[in-house]
Parts: structure tokens; sequence; C-alpha cells
């Protein structure tokens, strides 16, 4: 698809670190890069940014890529929403946006939804909203403890205690 398609330098690795090119990803490129500008942070900021993902789809690898917001330093935040929402928060003094794509006028075909999420300007493409929740906490080093049943560790905080006290794991605890 991409092949008849102008791309800019910046795009390119983004979809290298995604592996296709697909207009998802470019969701996500094009509310990073959004993000950065109402935050007025560079891409080589020192800035720690905290983001929430409404979706688990293709843009989140934008995300990461972009923002360096990865589930690994524990500043991305996923809610299974189902939307193409993103939300961005400056650590520093906790100032965050909301940007939910905006619906296209018509069905449009892939190729047609690339072009205008490489073409369109940031208003035509999103809202600008405030954040819906507070910025996250940062990671903290969680301590773990052993389950009662499997006997695997897991962090404390994901350790239900049940009725008869025993103490289990997630799966554990789903299966009583
Ligand atoms: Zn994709
Ligand atoms: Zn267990």
């Amino acid at each position: 698809m991409e092949q008849n398609m102008h791309l800019p330098e910046d795009l390119k690795p983004v979809i290298d670190f995604h592996g296709h090119f697909c207009p998802g990803v470019l969701i996500g490129w094009r509310a990073s890069k959004l993000a950065l500008k109402l935050l007025g942070v560079g891409r080589d900021r020192d800035e720690e940014l905290v983001a929430i993902t409404e979706n688990d789809a293709c843009g989140v690898d934008a995300v990461q890529y972009v923002l360096g917001c990865t589930f690994g330093k524990g500043n991305l935040v996923f809610r299974d929403y189902g939307k193409q929402a993103f939300t961005v928060f400056r650590r520093s003094d906790g100032k965050g946006v909301r940007l939910v794509l905006k619906a296209p006028g018509r069905e449009l075909t892939r190729e047609e939804s690339a072009r205008r999420l490489l073409e369109e300007s940031d208003e035509a493409l999103f809202s600008v909203g405030e954040p819906k929740e507070p910025m996250p906490e940062r990671a903290v080093i969680r301590t773990s403890a052993y389950c009662d049943a499997c006997g695997e560790r897991a962090m404390e905080t994901r350790i239900r205690t049940m009725e008869d006290g025993r103490r289990l794991c997630v799966p554990c605890a789903e299966i009583g």
C-alpha cells in the first residue's frame, strides 16, 4: 500500500518497529506527534511522559516508539475500551491531553484511510480534550508473595485473599 505514497522520514523507523505499514500505526504516529507538540516536548527530551491508550491495536506501537512510553517501563497504561483515544501526560507538572481520532465523513478504504492520516491536519484528525482520569502513579517496585496453590511468585498487588484465608495468584483464584 505504501509503494505509491510519500512517507515522511520520521515515520519509517516507526513502521520498521511495528513490522508493517497500516492505517493503525499511522493513527498512533500522528497522535504521538500531536501530543509532543501540545505538551511542548521534543523527541530528544529528558522529560518523562506517561501515556494511557484506550486500545491495544497497531497504533500503540507508534506510541511506544515515538513517546518512549512502554509497558516495561511502566509509563504505558492500557484501558480496554476499544477507542482510538490516547492520553499523554508530562510527568514534571502533570499537564496532559487526551486525543480522540475523529471519524471520517464516510467509510474509507484502507488506502484512503492511510492517505487521510498522512495528509490531513491535526485539527481534521483529532479532537483534543482534557484527560479523563488522573495521571497514573509512577511505577513502584512491588514486593512479591507466593501463591498458596501453585507456589509461584506473583506481585503482592495481584495476590488475592480467598474466603478460606488462602492467598492465591490470579489464575489459581479464578479456578477457586
Ligand atoms: Zn499494523
Ligand atoms: Zn497460583
